[in-house]
């Protein structure tokens, strides 16, 4: 893989296109009469840490999914590393995705789950690189136990150490916070704390504000599909109360 940039950091504004690692432009989706997403614009440079930040039903997941050529943009473009996610040679590699269903086989244990992840990566793991990587995310001592035994919370942290499995560049995260339990979040803040230290792109699809707020440099807050706030997290805060309120006379709650 051809790194560009040794040094890759926040980069805002001033990406260039070299280092847009994603570019979504106006991009729009609809199932039936839902609009999910409304001409939604989401640039990302390399070694961005971006929340998106949303409630329920805002549209993040459908983001994700269209990011990640899941789905389909009814309209609009998007590209990840320059490259259009459905075709780009090698993309798939360089993401890393933990979708908002875990899609983990129950009657595998832990290391088989990663094995199998590993194979359709084409990596060569031995079982001590497949014990190390759960070991990040507090399960190797469960390595070999069923993923049908886990609690929810242990079911979303090995689906976080399949998806950075490969050691992707980019890693695409839904609800990662979603069930888990006080010890279960301390996990997931510090397995993203190292993707942060590797100078991972990543993009943090969640509801939990204090916790996206605390650990990314930005936050793109979604309403109704559309985009609502883009800005550092320490705007975001004064920039959205406006806008909740503004939500919360509309929808009545
Ligand atoms: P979020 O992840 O922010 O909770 P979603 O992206 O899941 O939001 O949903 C955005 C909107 O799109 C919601 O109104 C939701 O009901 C609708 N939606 C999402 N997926 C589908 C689908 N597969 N079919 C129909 N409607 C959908
Ligand atoms: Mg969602």
């Amino acid at each position: 893989m051809a790194e560009t940039s040794q040094a890759p950091g926040p980069a805002g504004d001033r990406t260039d296109a070299t280092d847009r690692v994603v570019d979504a432009r106006k991009v729009s989706k609809r199932y039936a009469r839902t609009w999910a997403l409304r001409a939604v614009d989401l640039q990302v440079g390399r070694g961005e840490l971006v929340s998106l930040l949303g409630p329920n039903g805002s549209g993040k997941s459908t983001l994700l999914r269209v990011l990640t050529a899941v789905t389909r943009p009814t309209y609009g473009q998007v590209k990840i590393f320059g490259q259009q996610p459905r075709n780009g040679l090698g993309v798939r590699e360089r993401l890393g995705v933990l979708p908002h269903q875990s899609y983990l086989y129950g009657e595998l244990t832990a290391v088989e789950n990663l094995r199998f992840a590993a194979t359709m990566y084409g990596m060569r793991a031995v079982r001590d690189d497949l014990v190390e990587a759960l070991s990040h995310v507090g399960l190797a001592h469960v390595a070999d136990a069923q993923a049908r035994t886990f609690s929810s919370g242990m079911r979303k942290r090995l689906a976080l150490a399949r998806a950075t499995l490969h050691d992707p560049e980019l890693v695409l995260l839904d609800e990662p916070y979603g069930a888990l339990d006080v010890e279960g979040i301390g996990w997931v803040d510090r397995f993203i704390g190292e993707l942060r230290e590797a100078s991972k792109t990543l993009v943090i699809a969640t509801h939990e504000i204090g916790r996206a707020l605390a650990l990314c440099d930005r936050a793109v807050s979604l309403r109704g599909g559309r985009v609502v706030f883009d800005g550092p997290t320490s705007d975001y805060e004064g920039a959205i109360a406006g806008a909740t309120e503004a939500v919360g006379l509309e929808a009545g709650s």
